[in-house]
């Protein structure tokens, strides 16, 4: 195998700069990918500053990516030659533990983060153990489906995982890179959806998203209102909220959800899960057969990210334009190498 181009980070907050590698012997159950587009995470971000201590330099950020089979290794099984595909947060994870074999293999204790150890997405070609390699249908488009990958499954498995039903009233905190997929999931779920968020700017285009109301979480008024009235909240945001205010919106067994990587420790009431017997609950991306569901959802409902394109080349420029705050709502980078 030729020496695969890519873009790598050296160090914590350092820019990305061209780098190429030797991916060696391809293995048994491997699958190469030549990447078409990959879409550009907060996650990337974290892990280029090594914000969870887990970085393993260089490191070559990208775990949303969409492109073509070149390659499958003796024992590949379900993914063939030029097949449109798509790899996640996970590229690989042991397929024999408990977890694994119960279907939940984004559980795997070894499961082999894209980033972490391993070689990703901002590159021009990727490998992943086939039971991570996602067959695209084929209505989905292939160029804003990158985001879905990692930001959408993450906001997509709590509905599959708590048993949500289109009776459902379901809370989506924050309308940013997560939130407005959570949004449009929730609405083609059937669900009756509100939208909160601490900017009114984003009011019409959170309804546009889906949301049948749109909460100011700074209008002490409007919360008040909405007590009582959600079965599940999702917390896409990353930072620490008012969670006592937060829990008041769920009704009896309602759950808090969070999947934003909130660093500090979230300081909860044991009477405010008590009564009204609630719950709070977090969950990592989704399992292989979580992610062929939500794309095949996605196809059907025609569920697309609302990105913005950047040539891989202007990475950089991405990064900054991801970490100043102002994506609307999901970068994706195509793929330009020589
Ligand atoms: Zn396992
Ligand atoms: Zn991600």
């Amino acid at each position: 195998m030729t020496e695969i181009q890519a873009w790598a980070s050296h160090g914590p907050k350092q820019k990305l700069e061209p780098f190429s590698f030797n991916p060696g012997v391809l293995g048994a159950e491997e699958v190469e990918i030549v990447v078409e587009y990959c879409g550009l995470c907060h996650s990337d971000l974290s892990i280029i500053n090594n914000d969870w201590a887990m970085t393993q330099y260089p490191v070559v950020p990208g775990h949303e990516v969409i492109g073509r089979v070149v390659a499958i290794g003796a024992q590949v099984k379900g993914v063939h030659l030029d097949q449109h595909v798509g790899v996640g947060w996970n590229s690989g994870s042991c397929m024999h533990c408990h977890q694994c074999m119960s279907g939940d293999n984004n559980l795997c204790a070894t499961a082999q983060p894209t980033i972490v150890g391993h070689h990703g997405g901002f590159a021009e070609r990727l490998r992943a153990h086939w039971a991570w390699v996602i067959p695209l249908p084929d209505k989905l488009d292939a160029a804003s489906a990158g985001p879905l990958l990692c930001g959408g499954i993450t906001v997509f498995s709590p509905l599959l995982t708590f048993d949500i039903k289109p009776t459902h009233h379901v809370g989506v905190v924050g309308i940013g890179g997560l939130g407005h997929m959570g949004l449009k999931f929730a609405k083609a779920w059937g669900c009756e959806v509100t939208a909160f968020s601490s900017h009114e700017s984003k009011t019409a285009e959170a309804k546009s998203f889906g949301a049948h109301h749109v909460i100011s979480s700074r209008d002490s008024t409007a919360m008040a209102q909405a007590n009582s009235t959600l079965d599940m909240l999702i917390v896409t945001v990353n930072v620490a909220l008012d969670w006592a205010s937060l829990l008041q919106t769920l009704k009896p067994n309602g759950r808090l959800h969070i999947v934003g990587a909130v660093l500090e420790p979230m300081q909860i009431a044991a009477i405010d899960l008590i009564f009204g017997q609630k719950r709070v609950s977090g969950s990592p991306t989704g399992s292989s057969v979580d992610l062929a569901t939500m794309l095949e959802f996605a196809a059907r409902h025609d569920i697309r990210p609302q990105v913005e394109h950047f040539p891989m080349s202007r990475v950089n420029e991405a990064l900054a334009h991801l970490a100043s705050g102002n994506a609307r709502y999901r970068i994706v980078l195509d793929a330009d190498f020589a």
